[in-house]
């Protein structure tokens, strides 16, 4: 399959010019982006890599992030895990707080914020240096160690981040944070300003497209069966309140950021990352969206 003629393709296909979404500004430094920005690239498991446009600049990976931190806290707690987060789709927004109240603290799914906040609880509490182990995690998997946090995003989003304050400590009343809320939300706001770039979020998440194997060294990273659930909850709550539309569209399981990046695998074929700054209204990059489902219909290579 000529994968760069179907990226050429798509690039050309998928105008900034049609979007009629907004860049992200409840965080004021996302609010910056340029929104022109497009870029994609595309990793095969065994036919090398192509991309097009923006593909090499960093970006904030945002909600990306929860993939990693939900893989490092499998990683520490197995299966007892699922005592303190669920795994099922939520249908609402990614900050939502409305069914904490009927699920005493235990959230939804991992990649909801108020999951995403209850591993970082656990990460807090199993990790001497949190931030420091979940740079090197991500350093590893992308096979780049520049790869850092951007201060700048994370002080913003601290300095706004009401919603997560609200969900911490609604959940701390409910029993389900057992750390400080400052630590943790410190964790949260560094882990969603990673900055990294299409080719190496592509390249990080090969782990989900290679059985838990990194590329090339094929060195074991996770097993098969935590790669199967990973994939099985990107797959149903990696867009929120969009999750049925993007397995509609796209076919693949996925999970999106704020920033505007969006990450899929093919379980057997390849992982890919596509970034426009420009969200719709459920916070999901609109022609990231579009372009992936483009790359499903012209490779015929989705899920389904
Ligand atoms: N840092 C963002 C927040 O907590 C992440 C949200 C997202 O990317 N969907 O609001």
């Amino acid at each position: 399959m000529d994968y760069q003629k179907i990226l050429n393709t798509i690039h050309e296909d998928t105008s900034y010019h049609n979007a009629i979404g907004k860049v992200a500004s409840y965080i004021p430094e996302l609010a910056k982006v340029d929104p022109k920005k497009f870029g994609m690239h595309l990793y095969c498991r065994n036919s090398g890599h192509y991309s097009f446009g923006d593909s090499q600049e960093k970006f904030s990976i945002q909600s990306i992030s929860k993939v990693f931190t939900l893989t490092m806290a499998m990683q520490i707690l197995g299966e007892s895990l699922w005592e303190r987060v669920d795994v099922e789709p939520s249908g609402d927004p990614f900050n939502s707080l409305t069914q904490l109240e009927y699920e005493q603290g235990v959230p939804r799914n991992p990649f909801i914020n108020a999951g995403a906040l209850v591993i970082a609880d656990i990460l807090v509490s199993n990790l001497d240096d949190p931030k420091n182990d979940l740079l090197e995690f991500v350093r590893k998997l992308s096979g780049n160690n520049e790869i850092n946090y951007d201060l700048k995003v994370a002080e913003s989003e601290k300095s706004t981040g009401y919603r997560n304050y609200g969900l911490v400590n609604y959940m701390k009343a409910l029993g389900n944070i057992k750390n400080d809320v400052e630590p943790i939300l410190d964790f949260y706001f560094h882990q969603c300003s990673l900055t990294m770039s299409c080719e190496e979020l592509a390249k990080a998440f090969m782990l989900f497209a290679n059985e838990g194997k990194l590329l090339g060294t094929e060195e074991k990273i996770i097993s098969k069966e935590r790669v199967k659930r990973i994939n099985a909850l990107m797959q149903t709550c990696g867009f929120y309140d969009e999750a049925g539309e993007f397995s509609f569209e796209v076919g693949l399981p996925g999970k999106s950021g704020v920033g505007g990046g969006i990450v899929a695998i093919h379980p057997s074929q390849f992982s890919v990352a596509v970034w426009s700054p420009i969200l719709n209204p459920k916070g999901n990059s609109e022609l990231g969206m579009a372009a992936l489902e483009k790359l499903t219909t012209l490779t015929g290579f989705s899920i389904f």
